[in-house]
């Protein structure tokens, strides 16, 4: 419990999602908050007008302080004690165990039996200082995070077409103007509500189009205007977005003037896509032909946005799924045009940033390849250490977790540091990965709530929450942001940029190690300068400045950039980021094991597909603590079709189990004639029993490691009561 503490008005963000909703934070009165009640904050939040959010906060924003002063916070570190048990220790005690377990684990099996799991949800400066204190402090090359999860496919896709990743290389606010918007696998009016603001006009004008195997909060929005709700087998996006573009191409829809003057690979993504003629397309995605022909004369039109999300990315064929939808906005010459492009909406809060700065297990701060000597060299300069100490690629998320508790000699990880991660919830194989965390001879979490991870650590390191620091965040649109403290912490509580520094002098780490962020920063920006994501112009103080005046700061936006200038909002208006100014249209292909997946068995096993509530962020560790949040979503529903449903036996609200080879989940049932017949899908946010992870396989998808979330094969049944 936290004691009553002083507070002053701030102007800052939402702590959860990646449209980081602009909100005022100021002290509650003394009637509001007594230190004593859980339900009462030391400050109240309001929404700000922004371009983003327009005044407006979903249910998880207008509640976000109250975790500030829940009983449950962890406001001390903690030990765990032979018994199991764990106690309150100094922060002395705590970090002088960290730093002996990890010095003989690299004394006994090398540098990369340790590793370290970050956060789409820290901000830039920690993100940045995480991926310097693997390399230079621990030496390891074991450093990835739960982005992976997230924007990975989308980024490796967006890099291979582009040569960058920004989630949308245009302001959200230019949505606005749109005539028609499609959005794949996405489902905002649940995940990001203030962001339907922007959809409103194409939906005024039929131009709404919503690819989803359920009819979602969002697909919903299609049924006045005359939009268009389109319902493929899970896992047959690929197939439909190759069945657009052979229908753009067949039908003369694609724009040659673009195609010829800024992409490369016309011939060849025309030859890949031959084969998908609607019929058959048809046969395997479910999706009428007639259907395929209206959405791809109306993305034909002009004025037209295809924007990806985690339900078509989210698979082991995700970067060549987003690869099509590229394909497809570039030959109906969208992307760049001056109304309209293509984007992914980033889902965590700092899942733009949080990708930019060196976590990602192969890459450097400034998006660089750490395979790049030329990027090495540079990094290694600002850090003060010779390139050649600088370790190579680490392994991603998932492949990191399956090497947790393995021996050491075989390059086994025994020592694993967790930064705003719950990956016994969040990951693929939460069996598996809680096995692995088990068999650590060293887990620490760092972290301001006792979430699942946390309660299998030996030390829990705690942190401050987001009203209580100074930082940065990158928004879904590539803008930066100023994250403010409107309080201070609790009186045992460090920032994680404090830890860092700390265990780098006990491993007597090379390079300094500063705890400010406005410090930490300034080193970032260097670190980037002349990277692809380039903040070398900005400081904590220039973002002031801007924001004071009114203006944004999108990323590139390097050294010498005019006063009066926003950097960068709208990228490729002129030349794409490859080395020739063009754009790649990549063919790719189907894999025999996604076409099969289409075919509906109904005596067979049920296609399960995952994804969020409007009201639970990510793994619920957080919005499961907020009694208004938990009340209006209290448990895991399996949503199912009533047919199926009557098929199998199954009453509304009865209580089912899935399983298959990797576990088993119990929950109750909620029917939705929405939904098709052969797909049921279950929320992520829980634990436990309701964990749906624990049936998710950890196959991953062999150019961006993302893991197949978004299909998984379960069999379904009723549980009777005894
Ligand atoms: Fe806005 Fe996302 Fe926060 Fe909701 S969770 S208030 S949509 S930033």
């Amino acid at each position: 419990m936290t004691s009553p503490v002083a507070a002053r008005a701030a102007d800052t963000h939402c702590p959860y999602c990646a449209l980081q909703c602009a909100m005022r934070l100021e002290p509650s009165s003394t009637d509001d908050f007594d230190g004593l009640s859980p339900a009462a904050s030391p400050v109240a939040v309001s929404p700000r007008e922004f371009p983003t959010n327009r005044g407006g906060l979903c249910r998880k924003g207008w509640t976000s302080a109250e975790l500030l002063s829940r009983p449950s916070r962890v406001t001390r570190p903690l030990v765990r004690q032979p018994d199991g048990t764990f106690t309150e220790a100094s922060w002395e005690e705590s970090l002088d165990l960290i730093a002996a377990r990890l010095r003989a684990a690299r004394a006994a099996f090398g540098p990369d039996s340790v590793a370290v799991f970050g956060g789409g949800g820290l901000t830039n400066e920690k993100a940045y200082q995480l991926g310097k204190f693997a390399r230079v402090a621990l030496g390891t090359s074991r450093i990835d995070y739960n982005g992976r999860y997230c924007m990975s496919s989308a980024a490796a896709a967006g890099n291979r077409a582009f040569g960058v990743d920004r989630g949308l290389p245009f302001r959200v606010s230019d949505l606005d103007d749109a005539r028609t918007i499609m959005l794949i696998g996405s489902n905002p009016a649940d995940t990001m509500p203030p962001f339907v603001r922007h959809l409103e006009s194409a939906r005024a004008a039929g131009g709404l189009i919503v690819v989803d195997p359920r009819e979602t909060s969002t697909a919903k929005l299609t049924h006045a205007g005359g939009g268009i709700h389109v319902q493929p087998a899970p896992g047959t996006d690929l197939v439909l977005l190759l069945g657009l573009a052979h229908i753009a191409i067949a039908e003369g829809l694609v724009d040659r003037h673009y195609v010829d003057n800024r992409t490369e690979g016309f011939a060849a993504l025309r030859r890949s896509v031959s084969q998908w003629w609607p019929e058959r397309v048809a046969s395997v995605t479910g999706v009428p032909v007639e259907l395929q022909r209206r959405v791809a004369r109306r993305l034909a039109e002009g004025g037209a946005y295809v924007i990806t999300g985690r339900g078509v990315e989210q698979h082991v064929d995700g970067t060549d799924t987003a690869t099509a939808a590229i394909n497809l906005a570039l030959l109906l010459g969208l992307v760049g045009s001056a109304d309209g492009g293509y984007g992914t909406l980033t889902g965590q809060g700092n899942g733009q940033g949080g990708r930019e700065h060196g976590q990602k297990a192969d890459q450097l701060p400034g998006y660089r390849k750490i395979t790049d000597p030329r990027a090495r060299r540079h990094v290694a300069g600002v850090w003060g250490v010779a390139p050649d100490t600088l370790p190579g690629p680490g392994l991603p998320a998932a492949e990191l977790l399956a090497a947790l508790g393995r021996p050491g000699e075989s390059g086994g990880v025994r020592c694993l540091l967790v930064h705003g991660s719950n990956l016994l919830v969040s990951s693929p194989d939460v069996n598996a990965v809680r096995a692995g965390l088990a068999d650590l001879d060293l887990l620490v979490v760092c972290d301001f709530v006792f979430n699942e991870t946390a309660a299998l650590a030996d030390v829990v390191l705690p942190v401050p929450q987001w009203a209580e620091e100074e930082g940065t965040m990158t928004n879904l649109e590539g803008r930066v942001l100023r994250r403010r403290a409107a309080l201070a912490p609790p009186p045992e509580v460090r920032s994680e940029l404090w830890i860092l520094a700390e265990l780098a002098r006990r491993l007597d780490a090379p390079s300094t190690w500063p705890t400010d962020p406005a410090v930490v920063f300034d080193e970032l920006v260097r670190a980037s300068a002349g990277g692809i994501a380039d903040y070398s112009g900005l400081s904590h103080e220039r973002l002031d400045a801007q924001l004071d005046a009114g203006r944004a700061a999108y990323w590139p936006f390097p050294a010498g950039t005019a006063d009066a200038s926003e950097g960068t909002p709208r990228l490729f208006t002129d030349r794409f980021a490859h080395a020739d100014g063009r754009a790649r249209l990549v063919p790719v292909r189907v894999r025999g094991e996604v076409a099969d997946a289409a075919a509906y068995r109904p005596d067979d096993e049920l296609t399960l597909i995952t994804g969020r509530l409007l009201g639970h962020y990510q793994s619920g560790a957080q919005t499961r603590l907020i009694p208004e949040l938990l009340e209006a979503a209290p448990e895991a529903l399996l949503e199912i079709h009533p047919a199926t449903a009557a098929r199998l036996g199954l009453d509304d609200g009865g209580r089912v189990e899935l399983a298959n080879e990797r576990g088993r989940v119990e929950c109750r049932v909620a029917f939705s004639a929405g939904i098709r017949p052969d797909t049921v899908f279950l929320p992520f946010h829980f634990a436990g029993d309701e964990s749906v992870n624990r049936l998710v396989a950890a196959s991953v998808d062999p150019i961006s490691g993302m893991p197949e979330f978004k299909r998984t094969r379960v069999r379904v049944r009723a549980l009777r009561a005894v």
